[in-house]
Formats: structure tokens, C-alpha cells, sequence
């Protein structure tokens, strides 16, 4: 006869809570490079910098020309489920990158966080800086507008994350990536992304600021593939679709160049992917891949972007009409270019 031994309920402590958290929010230094530049143009900013070091590994660091931080609240970014983005009555109806307060608590457990901020209208700049979860109180600071997060050896204090990290090379292509698909979303903002690896300053990617969509993304995807894409327009039941779908002719071998935005929000989502794999499903072969910018646009009520904590997947109220117009709006697109499928089109 044992005995058994009965488990008591603890809090756990908020150190411990925010690395938790870190593990959903936090994969790589793309995730935590996502969040920052999130939270950039969240700020308004019309300029975005970011320069990384071995591929973010030991520093990510992200400058921006946006409203700031008031020196009052630098200890309340740090805390968690702390956010000025909403007040937590309606969290269908959000219209900016974040909104779980969640980033820099996370970021500020699994590495050495430091924010330098200027709050518009403040006559001076302040820091804080958190490490392991440790806040050191806020100091003055020189800085003459905006904020700069600066993330020191990221995971620093989870070896076993550490050791997820794939190549500088492809951790590197991954930032990349993020940026460009941000800078997608928002043609407006100039961005640059700069390898400052051994005290370089090689810049990786870089798009200044855009009139037009269509200009980011000739710089973003190159001339080529406005040459090569359809404009794409179409409607149904309050749901909108645009932007530009590449030509059969124009595929590729992976599915790396497909780049879609649910209101504005750059999203990897299962649903939608596979609605795009379908629309060209009789015009290409199984092992290619369409190049494809598209956004779609509902309104904010209609989708919930509070799936998961990267919020990169997205649950629509109505998938089926998603679904249906994207398949039925490029093989319309595809049909009236030539590229009519052997089958009937879908109206
Ligand atoms: P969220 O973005 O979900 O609100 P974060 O942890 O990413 O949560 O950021 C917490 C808060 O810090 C934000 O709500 C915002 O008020 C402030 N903040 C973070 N980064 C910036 C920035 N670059 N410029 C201005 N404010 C910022
Ligand atoms: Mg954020």
C-alpha cells in the first residue's frame, strides 16, 4: 500500500509566467523582430530601422520615428497583458498589429532588453532595461524622438531554444522575410534591414518609402513579377480580395512567395493557402507554386485574429465565403488572361 502524495496548487511567479509566454510568442529572432517592427508602426512611424547581428541571435535592434513611450508608462510596457492599443471591451474589433500586451514582457524574459523612448511632446528621453525578467528602474536618456528597442542574446536564458536555432544564414533570411512581408502591408513606411554582424553595417533589404502599393512591390518582389501577375479585384458578401496573383507561367518551386494579409495583417493561414493552391489548381502541376500578394479585407467583426499568441493565424466567421472568393476571383483573373483550366470555371 503507497501513499499517495497530494500535489498542491502554487501561483507561479511572474518571471516564470512571462517565459511561459515567450515559448508561444517567441520561436526565433523573426518572431521577435515581428513584434517590434508590430509595434513600430503601431507608433505611427514613417521610418523603420532594424539592424541585426548573427542573424539576431545576439542583437536585434529596432529604431523608429513614432509617438513614443511616456517615461511614466516604460514600466508598464514591460508588464504583462499591459497594452494602450485597446481597453479589453471589444476584442473582435481591433485595428492595430498588437493588442495582447504580451511582446516586450516575453522578449524581456528570454533575453537582455533594453527601450530608449521619446514621447511626443516630452522634452526629454528615458530607458529601462529588464533582463531575465529583472526591471531596473527607468533613467533619463539622450534620444531625440522615437524608441528604440534593443534585444540583446535572445534565449540567452533557454539553452534548449538556443539550440533550435537553425544557420545564421537562414535565421537571417527569415528576418528578411518578415520585414518584407511588413513592408507590404504597409507601403508608406520606409524600411531598412541592416547586418551589423562583426561591427559591419551591410544593408540586407531596404525599400524607401512607396506612393503605391504597386511600387513596394516592385521593389519588394522586383519588376518582374508585376510583369508577370494579374491585378486582382473582387467582392462577396462584405468580403474584398486585391492585390496581384502571378501568372501560371511565373510559378515557382516552393511556396515561399505567397504573401497574404487579413486587414492589413500579414498571416500564414492553412485556409487561405489552400484556397490559393486551389484557384490554380488546373493550370499548374502539383509541384508548383503560384507567387501571390493578396489581401483580404472583412470587416474586423467578421474575423478573429486572436487565435494564437504569434496572432499569424487568423478564424473567419464564414470560411466558406473566404474560400469561395479567392478561388472563384483568380481563376476568374487567370481565365480572362488565357488561362482557362481544361475543367469548367467556377462562377
Ligand atoms: P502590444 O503591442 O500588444 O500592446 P507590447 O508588449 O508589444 O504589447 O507593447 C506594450 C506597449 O508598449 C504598447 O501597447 C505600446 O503602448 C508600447 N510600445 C511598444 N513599442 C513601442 C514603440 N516602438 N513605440 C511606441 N510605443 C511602443
Ligand atoms: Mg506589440
Amino acid at each position: 500500500e503507497h501513499k499517495m502524495i497530494l500535489p498542491r496548487i502554487r501561483q507561479l511567479d511572474e518571471g516564470a509566467v512571462n517565459r511561459i509566454a515567450a515559448g508561444e510568442v517567441v520561436e526565433r529572432p523573426a518572431s521577435a523582430v515581428k513584434e517590434l517592427v508590430e509595434n513600430a508602426l503601431d507608433a505611427q512611424s514613417t521610418r523603420v530601422q532594424v539592424d541585426i547581428s548573427d542573424g539576431g541571435r545576439t542583437l536585434i535592434r529596432v529604431t523608429d520615428d513614432g509617438h513614443g513611450i511616456a517615461a511614466a508608462d516604460l514600466p508598464l510596457a514591460l508588464s504583462r497583458h499591459a497594452t494602450s492599443k485597446i481597453d479589453g471591451s471589444d476584442l473582435l474589433n481591433v485595428h492595430s498589429f498588437g493588442f495582447r500586451g504580451e511582446a516586450l514582457p516575453s522578449l524581456g524574459a528570454v533575453g537582455r532588453l533594453t527601450i530608449t523612448s521619446r514621447a511626443t511632446g516630452s522634452d526629454g528621453a528615458a530607458m529601462i532595461h529588464v533582463s531575465g525578467g529583472r526591471i531596473d528602474p527607468p533613467k533619463p536618456a539622450a534620444l531625440r524622438a522615437g524608441t528604440v528597442v534593443e534585444l540583446r542574446d535572445l534565449f540567452h536564458a533557454t539553452p534548449a531554444r538556443l539550440k533550435f536555432l537553425k544557420t545564421e544564414r537562414s535565421e537571417t533570411m527569415a528576418v528578411t522575410d518578415t520585414i518584407k512581408r511588413l513592408a507590404m502591408a504597409e507601403p508608406g513606411v520606409s524600411f531598412i534591414l541592416r547586418d551589423t554582424s562583426d561591427g559591419g553595417d551591410r544593408v540586407v533589404f531596404r525599400a524607401d518609402a512607396a506612393a503605391t502599393l504597386a511600387d513596394r512591390l516592385a521593389t519588394v518582389l522586383g519588376r518582374d513579377f508585376a510583369a508577370n501577375a494579374l491585378a486582382i479585384d473582387a467582392e462577396r458578401d462584405g468580403v474584398r480580395l486585391t492585390g496581384h496573383a502571378g501568372l501560371p507561367t511565373y510559378s515557382r518551386g516552393n511556396a515561399v512567395h505567397q504573401y497574404l494579409f487579413v486587414n492589413g495583417r500579414p498571416v500564414r493561414d492553412k485556409m487561405l493557402t489552400g484556397a490559393l493552391r486551389g484557384a490554380y489548381m488546373d493550370v499548374l502541376s502539383k509541384d508548383r507554386h503560384p507567387v501571390a500578394v493578396l489581401f483580404v479585407t472583412c470587416d474586423p467583426t467578421m474575423v478573429d485574429c486572436n487565435v494564437h499568441p504569434a496572432k499569424t493565424e487568423v478564424r473567419f466567421r464564414d470560411a466558406g465565403i473566404v474560400r469561395g472568393l479567392i478561388v472563384s476571383g483568380l481563376r476568374h483573373a487567370l481565365a480572362g488572361a488565357g488561362h482557362r483550366a481544361s475543367t469548367t470555371v467556377a462562377k
